[in-house]
Parts: C-alpha cells; sequence; structure tokens
C-alpha cells in the first residue's frame, strides 16, 4: 500500500445483493453517516470499511531510523562536532541523509553511544 496516503480514499465499487445493481454513495441525513443505497430496491449499507486499511501505511520517524545500520566506523560519512546526543549528551556524531516516506531527512548517529536521531528541521 505504499503511496495510497496521497491519493483520497480508495471506495470500492458494492453491488446490490438483491437487484445486482451498482450501490451510490449517499448521506444518510438522519444519522449523518455515508451510506451506500441502491436505486432499484430498498437496500443500502452503512460506509464504513472504505478506509480501514490507510492506518497500515504510516511509518513513525521511530520505525525508520531502526533500520539505519550502525554508521560510526564508515570513513566516508562526515561527522559533526556541532551536536549533542539525546541519549549521553556527547559532542560528536555521523551524519547522513536518507530518503524516506516524508522526503529527504538527516540522520545523527552517536560515536560514543550509537544512538541515532534524526535532524527535524532539516526535513524537506
Ligand atoms: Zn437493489
Ligand atoms: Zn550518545
Amino acid at each position: 500500500m505504499r503511496g495510497a496516503n496521497s491519493r483520497p480514499c480508495a471506495v470500492k465499487l458494492r453491488f446490490c445483493p438483491n437487484s445486482n445493481d451498482l450501490l451510490y454513495p449517499k448521506e444518510d441525513r438522519d444519522r449523518k453517516k455515508l451510506i451506500y443505497a441502491c436505486r432499484n430496491c430498498e437496500y443500502k449499507v452503512d460506509a464504513i470499511d472504505h478506509c480501514v486499511y490507510r492506518h497500515s501505511i504510516h511509518h513513525t520517524s521511530a520505525e525508520t531510523t531502526t533500520i539505519i545500520q550502525d554508521v560510526r566506523s564508515d570513513p566516508t560519512l562526515p561527522r559533526s562536532s556541532e551536536v549533542h546526543c539525546p541519549s549521553c549528551d556527547h559532542g560528536e556524531a555521523v551524519f547522513f541523509s536518507l530518503t524516506t516516506s516524508e522526503g529527504m531527512s538527516l540522520f545523527f548517529q552517536c560515536v560514543a553511544c550509537a544512538g541515532k536521531w534524526k535532524d527535524e528541521g532539516s526535513a524537506i
């Protein structure tokens, strides 16, 4: 389901079990809910399940950082001495950019405790 969050809800086509007609979305004004209704008979059903799988596509930044391996021994990565590790307050970290589902972000890894964090300010 990657990328589905940029689109509006995917609404499945529904068919009336009685007359096999396409059901039309409409508002139930009494209950203030979206329902699907058949135009040829009295069949109607609550439109409750058409958005359910949206929840599974959100990635938190915590999940993103756990996929980054230990990069402290990588000599090609630049180091910054202008940061402070949120875990141990050490003043030197390796940093690198990574493309995540939210765009390009800058990540740091503390050279002392290997703690990782994301530079929130640099997210594009
Ligand atoms: Zn029908
Ligand atoms: Zn640290």
